[in-house]
C-alpha cells in the first residue's frame, strides 16, 4: 500500500509538472505571439429573430500558433490574465475591433461591436484613458462599443466596481454582463450596476427544450432583465426550438451556431442571415 501511495504521489506530481511546463510554454509563446502578431479576431453575429437582421457582433480572439496551430482562448486568456499580458493583448483587441466596426459602418453596415474585457483590464487604472484613446484613434462612436464583463469581476469590492463602471460609462460606451446567471452577483447588486445588457449564459440555453428547469430559469432571467430595463441577448443558441422558445419569452436578440459561428472579417463583410 505504501508503494502504491508513493506511486500515486509521483503520478500526480508528474502531472503537475506537465501542467506547469505547459503554462510556462504558453506564457513564453504569448510574448512572442504579441510581438509577431499571431492573433486575429473572429466576429459572431447577433441576430434579431423578428426580422432576421444582424444587430451587432461579438469580437472573439483567435491565436494561430506557427507550430501548434490554433490555441483556444479558454486556454491562453487565463494565462494572459495571470501574467498581466492581457493588458497589452486587450488593448490590441479593442483597437482591432473598433477599426473593423468603423470599416463596416463605412460600408453602411451595422457597427455595434461587443468585446470581452478581462478582470485585469477592468481593474487597470489606465483603462479609461486607453478606452478614450482607442475611441478617438479609430473614430469609433462610443455608444456602438459594448464592453462585456462577468459578474465575478464586479464582486469583491462592489463599491469600487460600481464607481469604475460609472467612469467607463461616462465615455458613452455600453456595458453588458456576460455569462449571466453563472456567477453569484445578487439581484440587489444587479440593480446598482449601471449596465445596459444581460447576456444569458449558454449553460441555460443548451438543454432547451429537454430540461424544464433550464426553461424556467431562462424565462425568469429574461423577465427580470425586462423589469430592470435591460436589453437581453441569449448566447450559445444552436437550434430552431431554442430560438423559438426565447422569442416566445421576449428575448429576440440571439447569438449562436444556429445563425453563425464566429467568422473572419472577410466573411462578415458578405454575411447574410440564412
Ligand atoms: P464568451 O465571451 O462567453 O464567448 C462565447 C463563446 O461561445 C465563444 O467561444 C464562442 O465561439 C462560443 N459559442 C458561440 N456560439 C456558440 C454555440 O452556439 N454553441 C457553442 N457550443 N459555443 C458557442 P471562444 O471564442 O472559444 O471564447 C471562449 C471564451 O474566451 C469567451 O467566452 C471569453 O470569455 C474568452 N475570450 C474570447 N475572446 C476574448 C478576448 O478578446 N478577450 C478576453 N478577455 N476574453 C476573450
Ligand atoms: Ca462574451
Ligand atoms: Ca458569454
Ligand atoms: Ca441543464
Amino acid at each position: 500500500a505504501k508503494a502504491k501511495g508513493r506511486n500515486t504521489f509521483h503520478f500526480y506530481s508528474q502531472e503537475l509538472d506537465e501542467a506547469a511546463n505547459e503554462r510556462l510554454y504558453i506564457e513564453n509563446e504569448l510574448r512572442l505571439a504579441i510581438r509577431d502578431n499571431q492573433f486575429t479576431l473572429h466576429y459572431q453575429p447577433q441576430v434579431d429573430y423578428r426580422n432576421n437582421e444582424v444587430v451587432g457582433y461579438e469580437a472573439l480572439i483567435r491565436w494561430e500558433h506557427p507550430e501548434r496551430g490554433p490555441i483556444p482562448p479558454t486556454k491562453f486568456i487565463p494565462i494572459a490574465e495571470a501574467t498581466g499580458l492581457i493588458v497589452e493583448l486587450g488593448e490590441w483587441v479593442l483597437e482591432a475591433a473598433c477599426r473593423f466596426s468603423v470599416k463596416l459602418q463605412k460600408q453602411g453596415k451595422v457597427g455595434n461591436m461587443s468585446i470581452n474585457l478581462s478582470a485585469r483590464q477592468f481593474k487597470d487604472s489606465n483603462m479609461k484613458r486607453v478606452l478614450s484613446d482607442v475611441l478617438a484613434r479609430t473614430n469609433m462612436p462610443p455608444k456602438l462599443l459594448h464592453l462585456e464583463l462577468t459578474e465575478s469581476m464586479l464582486m469583491g469590492d462592489v463599491e469600487a466596481a460600481i464607481s469604475q463602471l460609472h467612469q467607463i460609462k461616462a465615455l458613452g460606451v455600453s456595458l453588458s454582463i456576460d455569462d449571466f446567471g453563472t456567477g453569484y452577483s445578487s439581484l440587489s447588486y444587479l440593480k446598482r450596476f449601471p449596465v445596459d445588457i444581460l447576456k444569458v449564459d449558454r449553460s441555460f440555453v443548451k438543454d432547451i427544450p429537454e430540461d424544464p428547469n433550464d426553461m424556467e430559469i431562462t424565462a425568469a432571467i429574461i423577465a427580470m432583465a425586462q423589469k430592470l430595463n435591460l436589453e437581453v441577448v441569449a448566447e450559445g443558441v444552436e437550434t430552431k426550438e431554442q430560438v423559438d422558445f426565447l422569442a416566445n419569452n421576449n428575448c429576440y436578440v440571439v447569438q449562436g451556431y444556429y445563425y453563425s459561428p464566429p467568422i473572419p472579417e472577410q466573411s462578415v463583410e458578405v454575411f447574410k442571415v440564412q
